[in-house]
């Protein structure tokens, strides 16, 4: 899409006009927003993300050339919804936009440890980031893998466990279709916006996708994700690994999955995601999903 396309776009769905944009709004410029998807811009306060120079012992002195560092992996989180869009609710009162702020939060600072990766944000308060701009972020960025983190609802309370998803054009189930459809339309509440006037890309995408091995690799992402999970005692719903047209996942480039960490419909599923120590279970898991995709440490070890 044209910069002018794309900035129009971004100014319908941050509810204002493109000539009206102050510079300190969120959407101000193009530069801004490449400032803004800046990796480690996210985290200043986070220990230095560059990977750590080799010790001297492996690289000595006298050597006329030193091995060009690796470049430590960038890895977007994308916690879901957020500031107006609150995504789904809780009968204990959670509210999924908080939740999964928090493990993502968890899950950076587990990354930023291991110094094998940079870290990047999609949000890093309650605000409300259109799931395209989540999309332009992290392809600005040139991420690595995208991995979109988010709590789901339904209507049959006794329904728990986590579940994993990544793009299709045709959903695997009825109820993957649904779900995709819920977090699709966070682009179009209260804007006045119908989704269909949104570019719907995920046909394009999946071709793009497939030339370039991203839907292969998307899929064994995923797959690390269910397996890490259940080594690691995690709850998991029938068929973990589903498949449907997310928005949020159509990037070309970026091996993406999507994590339903549980129902905050269900009141054990909701308590448990409230409960740091299982924030941190869900965000260790997540890391050494990670570590498994990248082929770092031993994809049978546990979190
Ligand atoms: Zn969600």
């Amino acid at each position: 899409m044209s910069d002018f396309r794309r900035r129009n776009l971004l100014a319908l769905l941050a509810g204002s006009s493109v000539f009206t944009l102050g510079a300190g709004s969120a959407w101000a410029t193009p530069a801004k927003r490449r400032a803004m998807s800046r990796p480690n811009d996210a985290a200043p306060a986070q220990a230095p993300a560059a990977a750590p120079s080799a010790p001297s012992k492996v690289a000595p002195k006298s050597a006329p050339k030193a091995t060009p560092a690796v470049k430590p992996k960038l890895i977007v989180l994308d916690p879901g919804h957020g500031g107006r869009d609150p995504g789904a609710h809780g009968r204990r009162g959670t509210w999924e936009k908080n939740v999964v702020l928090a493990v993502a939060r968890e899950l950076q600072r587990e990354l930023l440890a291991t110094r094998r990766y940079r870290v990047m944000l999609t949000r890093t308060g309650d605000t409300y980031v259109a799931l395209r701009e989540r999309v332009a972020r992290a392809q600005a960025a040139k991420a690595d893998l995208f991995l979109s983190i988010h709590a789901d609802s339904h209507s049959d309370s006794d329904v728990r466990g986590a579940s994993v998803y990544t793009l299709s054009e045709s959903a695997s189930d009825r109820e993957a279709a649904a779900l995709a459809a819920r977090e699709n339309r966070a682009d179009a509440t209260g804007l006045g916006l119908k989704f269909s006037d949104v570019p719907d890309n995920v046909a394009q995408t999946l071709v793009a996708m497939s030339q370039r091995g991203t839907v292969n690799e998307s899929r064994r992402l995923a797959e690390t994700v269910v397996a890490t999970f259940a080594r690691n005692g995690i709850r998991l719903l029938p068929r973990t690994h589903r498949q449907a047209g997310f928005a949020v996942l159509t990037s070309p480039e970026i091996p993406a999955a999507l994590v339903e960490m549980g129902y905050l419909s269900n009141p054990q599923d909701e308590k448990l995601l409230t409960i740091r120590q299982h924030q941190l279970g869900l965000a260790r898991a997540m890391r050494a999903s990670i570590d498994a995709y990248f082929g770092a440490g031993s994809a049978t070890r546990k979190a």
